[in-house]
């Protein structure tokens, strides 16, 4: 059974830092990285933490300190990064649509960086020619991942030089002698086949020959990991064996060594972190039952933004008689976090957790009706530590001038 907090410590952190509060299980960070260590075991793997699941900096240096790489998707990421101590070697950045002026500060700090469009790999052969090891990174027009706007890797998506323009990298490649190290895909989140990764993997192998500088096939993030009871996420003891297989395959037949990279964001994070919620009202609507909570798409928004799955437990009822209820927030919006969801009999003052709150939950949440965004707290080796104070109403007005 994989680590987890259990109801007892939840309530707990409830009483002592108030709800709602994010809640992230540091050995559970551990287990998760240490699961891929182990299925990549006897591979070149490199593995580079998504850090835009997660960016609070007490949870980058527990990340640090585990000795995971970092993946970051801004250059202000990037500095986040430097800032919990990562060396430069240990820093990746994949950009997507930004001006070469970002790539410029990126190469300042002396990262990696993957980038994703025919302009800025030009600007960037212009500006440094062969001395600075770049990545491209490609769009290999393959539909997968969870939903369409986790999907990146398809042939309409924004992200990435489409392979039909190989021919116009080859030409930057010529023109400037850029430095062409790594050639990276990231298909989409939620990618649970590893089929779908395989085939990625054949695509890019494909290309190499036309990159005598290549040294890195960067195959991204995505790995799926159970969201609903009972589901099941990507097999990486099988993604493990096919990166193994396929590459010392290739290395026999080319002499080419190639090392792998990849940027699991929700693998690492995602089933460490808890969202607790207490109910303030319950309401009959119709023939609904709602169970209001102190919260809303303020916090938590993947239920509302694309349809997400939450597993939800009540804490403090687990043995109650089973009713369907409307779990929803208390913004100005249709904010449903669960819709006809089959709970332990729901009380005012109840508490209700999230499960699965690591991944780009806090990360994308605002301060939308002004309300205070939630205080985070992180349980490494059983204790509680406070890692983000709540707000105050200072915090609202922060950076605001007067007209
Ligand atoms: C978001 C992202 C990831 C991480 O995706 P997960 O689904 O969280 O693993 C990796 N690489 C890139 C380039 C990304 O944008």
């Amino acid at each position: 059974m994989p680590l987890q907090l259990t109801n007892e410590q939840l309530k707990q952190i409830a009483a002592r830092f108030g709800s709602p509060v994010y809640v992230y299980h540091a050995e559970r960070i551990k287990e998760q990285y240490e699961n891929l260590l182990h299925a990549f075991a006897g591979t070149d793997t490199r593995f580079f933490y998504a850090a835009k699941a997660l960016t609070n900096i007490s949870v980058l240096k527990y990340i640090l300190s585990i000795g995971c790489n970092i993946d970051c998707s801004s250059v202000n990421e990037a500095r986040l990064a430097i800032h919990a101590g990562f060396t430069p070697s240990q820093i990746l950045y994949t950009s997507n649509n930004i001006a070469f002026s970002e790539i410029a500060e990126a190469k300042e700090l002396g990262i990696s960086i993957n980038i994703d469009s025919l302009s800025n790999l030009r600007k960037s052969g212009e500006a440094y020619g062969g001395t600075y090891p770049v990545g491209v990174r490609l769009r290999p027009n393959i539909m997968a991942g969870g939903n369409l706007k986790i999907s990146t890797g398809h042939s309409n998506s924004k992200f990435g030089v489409a392979l039909e323009d190989l021919e116009s990298i080859l030409q930057v490649q010529k023109e400037t002698g850029l430095h062409i190290r790594t050639l990276h895909i990231h298909t989409g989140s939620e990618i649970k086949d590893v089929e779908v990764f395989a085939k990625g993997i054949e695509v890019l192998l494909d290309l190499v020959p036309h990159f005598p500088s290549l040294e890195v096939i960067d195959l991204g993030g995505g790995m799926k990991v159970p969201y609903h009871p009972g589901e099941t996420g990507t097999d990486i003891t099988d993604l493990g064996r096919k990166v193994k297989e396929e590459f010392e395959k290739y290395e026999h037949k080319t002499g080419r060594h190639l090392q792998v990279w990849f940027e699991p964001g929700k693998y690492i994070v995602a089933e460490a972190g808890y969202f607790i919620t207490t109910v303030n009202v319950i309401k009959q609507s119709g023939d609904k039952t709602f169970a209001g909570v102190n919260s809303g798409l303020n916090h938590l928004i993947r239920p509302m933004f694309y349809g997400a799955y939450h597993e939800i437990e009540n804490i403090s009822n687990p043995n109650g008689t089973v009713h369907t209820y409307q779990v929803v927030g208390n913004i100005c919006e249709t904010d449903n976090f669960a819709e006809d969801r089959p709970l332990p009999e729901v009380r005012e003052n109840d508490l209700l957790v999230f499960r699965n709150a690591g991944a780009y939950c806090f990360e994308m949440s605002s301060h939308y009706n002004s309300r205070f965004k939630p205080p985070e707290v992180l349980v490494k080796e059983g204790q509680p530590i406070l890692i983000r104070k709540g707000d105050q109403l200072g915090d609202l007005l922060h950076n605001q001038t007067q007209a």
